[in-house]
């Protein structure tokens, strides 16, 4: 019997055991998630078939509050790579000081070759595998890859058939109209924005002199586009699954996405085009991978030009991959802090769910950079103590207070 273990956090964690003593039963609470449900679980079809589909949602750790983390449909999804987001969500609460621990869920599932009322089986299908172990005080999913406020919106709905009563705080990421949180759609990117503006100013670079290459075009990618092509960046290439365009003077942001949005890819568009590989190696100022993770590995790091990484995709760098990056000095804002947006807004949604009163664009905005620049600082302050790279800095903070939290439990 395989044992409830994620091989990847162990790698993570053997980088920072330099920096910090670890006790055996930390390591154990930090490598072995609280609980991993994996099921099938059958849907009916259009043609009046039943598919059986592989689930799963893992609740890595509870300790500083309900677990969180999104769903993602994917025809690649894989139990190792879910516990190892449920351990960087748990991280990334922790690193921007928000209440809750770190989940993740996903199904192995292609969601383009669904029809939309199979999707809406499957969505509710899942909840009802899951339902006796989520809720607004246990455990809160929310979008990921391929999942979308529609589906949340099923979600939620299933969720309170079965409870027979309100309950929007089980869920994150849903429609406005089903209390939503004004902002979510884009929290993502503009969190991530907001730090990478303060990572600009810290090196007194400009915008304006400063050139992006974007992996994926999707909501964290299409949205940080739009975001820092209005801040003035320019952006020079761009991708989603099928191919990437480039022009060294800077696309027109607003054509290429409503060129997206019409054809449902970038195919045929009047630029030049590159392959994935080559955007990531493009001699740019700053790379934001945000589609999928492990795409900067040890094969490729060696060839990336970019000076400064935002990573808004969870875990696009493997642990290989960074050591030949700090070598080479690119500098990279890890995942967990550059991407937390997203999850700082699905806290306000809760808390707005939970509360019944809904606050206005301006003052989500406001406190949500607050938020991102509280954690940048407190994080600054870890990296210069501890002197070493961003990632190791942000995993030893997230890691003292998960276990601070936990020791005040009473598990030492
Ligand atoms: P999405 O499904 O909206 O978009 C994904 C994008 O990636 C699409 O444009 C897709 O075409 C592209 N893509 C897929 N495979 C690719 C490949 N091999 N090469 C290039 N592009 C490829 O998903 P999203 O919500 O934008 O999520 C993207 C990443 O950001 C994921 O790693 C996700 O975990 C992370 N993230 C998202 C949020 C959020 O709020 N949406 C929050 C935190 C982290």
């Amino acid at each position: 019997m395989p044992e409830n273990i994620c091989i990847n956090c162990k790698k993570y964690l053997e980088k920072i055991r330099k920096y910090i003593d670890l006790k055996e039963n930390e390591v154990d609470t930090l490598t072995k998630p609280r609980r991993t449900l994996m099921f099938s679980f059958p849907v009916p079809m259009d043609d009046g078939e039943t598919k059986i589909f592989t689930g799963y949602r893992v609740q890595f750790n509870d300790a500083r509050g309900p677990t969180k983390g999104g769903i993602r449909f994917h025809p690649d999804a894989d139990l190792e790579e879910i516990r190892t987001l449920a351990f960087l969500m748990a991280l990334k609460c922790a690193v921007v000081n928000i209440p809750f621990g770190g989940a993740k869920g996903g199904v192995i599932v292609d969601p383009k070759k669904l029809s939309k009322n199979e999707l809406e089986h499957l969505s509710r299908a899942y909840i009802r595998e899951i339902f006796k172990f989520i809720g607004p005080d246990r455990d809160i999913p929310a979008p990921d890859v391929n999942t979308t406020p529609q589906i949340m919106a099923w979600m939620m709905d299933e969720y309170e058939k079965i409870k027979q009563a309100n309950a929007p705080g089980v869920i994150t990421g849903k429609p406005i109209e089903l209390r939503g949180s004004k902002l979510r759609d884009i929290a993502t990117s503009l969190g991530g924005a907001f730090i990478l503006r303060e990572f600009m100013k810290a090196k007194k670079l400009k915008p304006e002199e400063t050139t992006i290459a974007i992996q994926g075009i999707g909501n964290a990618g299409g949205n940080v586009a739009k975001i820092l092509s209005e801040w003035g960046y320019k952006i020079v290439a761009i991708s989603d699954s099928k191919n990437g365009i480039y022009n060294e003077k800077g696309l027109d942001i607003k054509k290429v996405l409503s060129y997206k949005k019409e054809k449902g890819n970038l195919i045929g568009i009047d630029e030049k085009e590159v392959s994935n590989k080559e955007l990531l190696e493009l001699d740019v100022g700053v790379l934001i991978p945000a589609a999928l993770g492990d795409q900067i590995t040890k094969d490729n790091a060696d060839d990336i030009k970019a000076k400064i990484i935002l990573e808004l995709a969870n875990g696009p760098t493997t642990p290989e991959a960074d050591t030949i990056l700090d070598k080479n000095n690119v500098e990279v804002i890890p995942d967990i802090l550059a991407n937390a947006g997203g999850v700082v807004v699905s806290y306000f949604e809760w808390v707005q769910n939970s509360m019944n009163y809904y606050w206005e664009e301006d003052e989500v905005k406001e406190k949500l950079e607050k938020i991102m620049i509280n954690a940048t600082k407190e994080f600054e302050v870890n990296c210069a103590s501890y002197k070493c790279n961003m990632r190791d800095a942000l995993h030893i903070l997230a890691i003292n207070k998960i276990l601070a939290a936990e020791k005040l439990r009473g598990i030492h």
